[in-house]
């Protein structure tokens, strides 16, 4: 196969791209500037582009050229989704690297501007190769993954039909900058991440002096206990081997140390990874919260929002990316994850609606330690641009293998 070797021929304009990208990193729903920067990197190309209504997303349909002339009879051919998240993160970044973020509290910390770059490089390799493609490709460049929901609006707006047909096959990248070695490309059937629901909880009490408690209603001793009794009520009533984490992110009252405050605010977050823990944490949250609070005669809000649903990768899709990296570079570069992840995607949104894969990439810095290098969304968290060409000759032959697959089955 030449496809890895024509992608290295793009690694100079991948990692102008990425700079590029890294240099001005936009947070949520609105990218305008990233957008403009895909569009410039998809210029000349023979896609059929569609801006979202709603968002700055972009989807981009390449035509296969023996699709519908294979089928003759005017039937649709095949068409599958690759997928690249845009946005950076509220971090201020702390790497050093000289293409830096110019914005002061914004950064890709999470690598998406890898993806993007990884997915505009895939579509020149797609475009190359366009009349042997058996079917369309469908290139999902989505905003608003950290938190946003970007995947909904696209969803919404129709990316699966966006070829004229439903797509039959979905796949997804995630870059990491720890966890596995250099290039390494990582796999997991089943659920891959967990699920992701955030709780807010606001305790009302009735403020007062720090003197006489008494004639108060403390909601600070209230919290304390909340916090404490969550992590108790995780071990005691959930299998340990069907995890659940809950982190209390955010814990506020009070102005002055002499004064008890009217009300105290707890914010959590929650990862499941199964539907079954999840709607169980949905119940017993709120019961334990409330029933800590009717013990101290205060009152409680509980505000439990779903967000991100389970990823849940496809087995014969993941079996079919597996082949492909093992063909392209080798089984010593995959790694099959015995474990799920506990960080979450809206990319599971896409997986629940056609099968697919999600396949990790380390892009830790070669001989980098994947032990100790600093992960993900932290200020300091680096990601090589040496695994921009690999990346992209996945994307691209993912598609071109699955469609040839699927235009002799049918
Ligand atoms: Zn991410």
């Amino acid at each position: 196969m030449t496809i890895t070797a024509d992608a290295r021929d793009l690694q100079d304009d991948l990692i102008r791209l990425r700079h590029d990208l890294h240099r001005q990193p936009e947070i949520g729903l609105e990218l305008p500037r990233t957008q403009e920067r895909v569009l410039q990197a998809l210029d000349g190309l023979p896609f059929e582009i569609t801006l979202g209504k709603e968002t700055t997303s972009v989807t981009a349909v390449l035509r296969g050229g023996t699709g519908s002339a294979a089928n003759g009879k005017g039937k649709q051919p095949p068409a599958v989704l690759l997928r690249a998240d845009m946005d950076g993160l509220p971090v201020q970044e702390k790497t050093g690297v000289d293409y830096t973020s110019r914005t002061d509290g914004a950064m890709h910390a999470c690598g998406h501007d890898l993806h993007t770059s990884m997915l505009a490089g895939a579509a020149t390799l797609l475009a190359e190769q366009r009349h042997q493609l058996a079917g369309d490709v469908v290139l999902m460049f989505q905003p608003g993954e950290e938190g946003f929901d970007g995947a909904s609006y696209m969803l919404g707006e129709g990316v699966l039909d966006a070829a004229g047909t439903r797509v039959q096959a979905a796949y997804g990248m995630h870059v990491f900058s720890s966890l596995e070695p250099h290039g390494t490309f990582c796999t997991k059937p089943g659920v891959m991440l967990s699920a992701s629901d955030g709780l807010e909880v606001t305790i009302l009490g009735a403020g007062g002096h720090g003197s006489a408690p008494h004639a108060a209603k403390d909601p600070v001793t209230v919290a304390a206990e909340m916090v404490t009794a969550l992590q108790v009520m995780v071990t005691r009533q959930f299998n340990m081997f069907d995890p659940v984490v809950l982190s209390v992110g955010v814990l506020h009252a009070g102005t002055k140390r002499n004064v008890i405050p009217e009300s105290a605010r707890i914010e959590a977050t929650v990862r499941t990874f199964s539907e079954s823990s999840r709607l169980k944490m949905m119940e017993a949250v709120p019961r334990l919260l409330k029933g800590i609070a009717a013990a101290h005669g205060v009152e409680v809000h509980v505000d439990y929002q779903q967000e991100y649903p389970l990823t849940i990768t496809d087995e014969d899709e993941t079996h079919t990316a597996e082949k492909v990296i093992s063909t392209l570079f080798g089984e010593s570069r995959l790694s099959r994850w015995a474990t799920p992840l506990s960080g979450s995607e809206d990319f599971s949104r896409v997986l629940a609606e056609v099968p697919g894969t999600f396949v990790g990439l380390s892009a830790v810095a070669p001989g980098g330690d994947p032990a100790t290098s600093p992960f993900n969304h932290s200020p300091y968290a680096t990601f090589d641009d040496g695994v921009l060409a690999d990346g992209a000759a996945l994307y691209a032959q993912l598609a071109i293998s699955r469609l040839a697959a699927l235009s002799t089955a049918s």
